[in-house]
């Protein structure tokens, strides 16, 4: 005796690239500014000119990252 039973089968969902184009130009600038923010701003080249708030406020995960800072 054999039973046969429907197994759900997994299906790909196409997704246009005109939908996911907004959502990886997006993601692409947020991770630029969160890297240059952490990484690079500081003294000289910073947005915020001479302030340490910026770099004070992201000092720790500078660190944490292993970014030169001191
Ligand atoms: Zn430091």
């Amino acid at each position: 005796m054999s039973a046969s039973v429907a197994v759900p089968q997994a299906r790909p969902v196409a997704i246009p690239m005109s939908e996911t184009l907004p959502w990886l130009i997006g993601a692409a600038v947020l991770g630029l500014l969160i890297y240059y923010f952490i990484g690079i701003d500081e003294g000289a080249t910073s947005v915020f000119g001479n302030s340490t708030v910026v770099h004070e406020f992201v000092h720790d995960a500078r660190h944490f990252l292993g970014f030169p800072c001191h």
